[in-house]
């Protein structure tokens, strides 16, 4: 049986299977069979229905120093910001009105967010809005950390592992970061019971078809709930400035092939993958994503949350965003929902 008639019968393959099968990235009849596929299974397990989540960018300084990203610690040029609960709170306000039911808390690693006022936050959003989720996405934290958060009420947190292969994240992180680590922190989400998100950029700087490969083996034996993955866009303050983006083609073929490996996994359609073709988010929702994370952040803070350059959706109001995303949606034969969405193993 060829690989990609055993990725859709049995959805494992082996590391040089993986290898064969993104090697027919420009193969325009596996690229449809697999979209197609990829499309059934979503349809089967999730009908027509794409779940939003209200990202909340709460905080773009960070400790970290990612080579690839516009919020590493090293630039100087970045202009920081902090939300307020209160802050942080109207965004929730403004968006439960609008029909979200899930919130991501995303930010930089930021050590002013102790433990005591993750928890304080976490527990206010989820005592006014026991109907809805609460998604973190917080970066790397001891397991005492995840333990407390989690008992005060989160439900999700994603952690995309960013690049499985060692040799290849040692191009991407300075010394101090760590891959382990960073594998380590995942199965811990899991063990603690969230659902959790692991994923990686498409095309950045060094990544080889044996590293994307390796994540797709990753993905296979964390068996994340959620996976997150976007072309790389280069930002002008970071040493990767004169980069190429990932591409939008190979981000689509991803897609598909991680929605029939997991195919019950929420799978959004990324802001990364809309900034780089303005019918991105559409084509991600064509070829087996169902979730659109739509920006609730203050509109006085959007741009300075830039992980990378051209970033779209700075200038709207969240209401705007809803509206915008639920025709782009539409246009594209599914439905925005206003539900939890939560994982469901078999439905
Ligand atoms: N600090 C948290 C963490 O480390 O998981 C969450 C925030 S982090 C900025 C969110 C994601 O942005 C990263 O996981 C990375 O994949 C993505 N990102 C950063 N720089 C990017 C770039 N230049 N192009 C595309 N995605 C980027």
């Amino acid at each position: 049986m060829n690989v990609v008639d055993r990725l859709i019968e049995e959805h494992v393959l082996r590391t040089a299977e993986y290898v064969e099968l993104l090697k027919l990235a420009d193969n325009q009849d596996v690229v449809a069979q697999l979209a197609d596929e990829a499309v059934r299974l979503r349809k089967k397990n999730y009908g027509n229905k794409v779940f939003t989540r209200g990202l909340i960018e709460f905080t773009n300084y960070c400790k970290n120093n990612c080579y690839y990203c516009g919020i590493r610690r090293g630039n100087q040029h970045a202009r920081r910001y902090r939300l307020t609960k209160d802050e942080i709170l109207a965004c929730c306000v403004n968006g439960y009105e609008l029909g979200f039911r899930t919130f991501v808390l995303q930010g930089g690693e930021d050590p002013f967010y102790t433990d005591e006022k993750m928890v304080d936050i976490i527990g206010t959003i989820k005592k006014k809005y026991p109907d809805c989720a609460l998604t973190l996405s917080i970066g790397e934290k001891s397991y005492e950390s995840y333990k407390a958060y989690k008992e005060a009420g989160a439900d999700r947190f994603l952690l995309r592992h960013e690049t499985a292969t060692e040799e290849h994240y040692r191009m991407l992180h300075p010394v101090e970061m760590s891959l382990d680590n960073r594998k380590k922190c995942l199965y811990e989400l899991k063990e603690l019971g969230y659902q959790v998100g692991a994923g990686f950029m498409v095309g950045s700087p060094g990544q080889t078809i044996d590293n994307l490969a390796e994540d797709l083996m990753f993905l296979q034996k964390l068996k994340p709930q959620m996976v997150g993955i976007g072309p790389f866009i280069p930002h002008h303050e970071t040493q990767f400035a004169a980069e190429p983006a990932g591409s939008v083609d190979m981000t689509l073929y991803l897609l598909s092939i991680i929605r029939i490996m997991l195919p019950h996994v929420l799978l959004p359609a990324t802001t990364a993958l809309g900034t780089l073709d303005p019918k991105g988010r559409e084509r991600g929702l064509s070829v087996g994503a169902n979730v659109v994370m739509p920006n609730l952040s203050p509109v006085k803070n959007r741009k300075q949350y830039e992980l990378y350059d051209n970033k779209i959706c700075t200038g709207e109001e969240a209401a705007e965003c809803r509206g915008c995303l639920g025709n782009r949606v539409a246009s594209v034969g599914y439905e925005l929902v206003n539900e939890r969405g939560d994982y469901v193993e078999s439905l």
